[in-house]
């Protein structure tokens, strides 16, 4: 099997090494094109402004200073000389349930994949404020290949992608794995904070405050606050079909 994998957190992330790592445990061929820097937060985007400059790092790993988005087409496009049959995204420090999903740069990575055709895995590594500076890699490293191989054999519908999110806790503590829905934080405190440069003039950074909540069963969060592992297939088609079919009516 040849693999692609990337991240959004950059060609110097641990968690790419925890990617390589699970790649390893399922195939052979395993490339890495990832983004020269951390491209956390930029969702599905497209570099259409700048030139993307590709950084052969060693054999079969490359930097592009571009997205996720930007180093699957590059991988599969221009540097792999056949496509991948597998692409992983990650593993990305902290999950991306929720809300994050719309947001993750990770998420996109496995997007692309799933654009050209190829069955694509999105990983992501939850930690919390006490395990923030050292994320339980080996949680994602000891799980994600059995449920990769297990979703692999079962097929994956053309058009879908597989979210994946490991709980913060050691592999042991794992308490099973749970097929959920993308969750919906009702509290998430998106705010802007200012501060002042050196010349006094005022600069902002977007930060978050997130409240505590308690999060609907059969969600991924939900999944995540019981030390289970999330797997959720994500549809590149987000129509939303009851509202679609009022919207009909209405217009008709
Ligand atoms: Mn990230």
């Amino acid at each position: 099997m040849r693999i692609l994998i990337t991240n959004d957190d950059g060609i110097h992330a641990p968690g790419l090494d925890a990617c390589k790592e699970i790649a390893r445990a399922l195939g052979a061929e395993v490339w890495v094109v990832a983004p020269e820097t951390d491209q956390s937060g930029v969702s599905h985007s497209l570099s259409l402004n700048d030139p993307l400059r590709l950084r052969e790092v060693e054999e079969r790993t490359y930097a592009v200073k571009g997205t996720p988005t930007d180093c699957v087409i590059m991988a599969a496009r221009h540097i792999m000389p056949n496509k991948p049959d597998l692409v992983l995204s990650g593993v990305n420090r902290g999950r991306n349930a929720g809300e994050d999903v719309t947001y993750s740069g990770t998420v996109a990575g496995a997007m692309e994949g799933t654009v050209l055709g190829i069955p694509s895995f999105a990983l992501s590594q939850g930690y919390s404020f006490a395990t923030k500076g050292n994320p339980p890699w080996a949680t994602a490293i000891q799980h994600a290949p059995d449920i990769i191989r297990r979703v692999l054999k079962e097929g994956m519908p053309r058009d879908v992608l597989v979210n994946v999110n490991f709980p913060d806790c050691p592999p042991d503590q794992v308490a099973g794995i749970a097929v959920a829905t993308q969750g919906k934080r009702d509290q998430e405190l998106l705010r802007i904070e200012a501060r002042h440069d050196g010349r006094g003039n005022p600069y902002y950074w977007i930060a978050f405050a997130r409240a505590m909540v308690e999060a609907a069963p059969g969600t991924d969060l939900h999944a995540l606050a019981q030390n289970r592992i999330s797997v959720t297939p994500l549809r590149l088609d987000m129509t939303d079909e009851p509202f679609m079919t009022q919207l009909a009516q209405m217009f008709d």
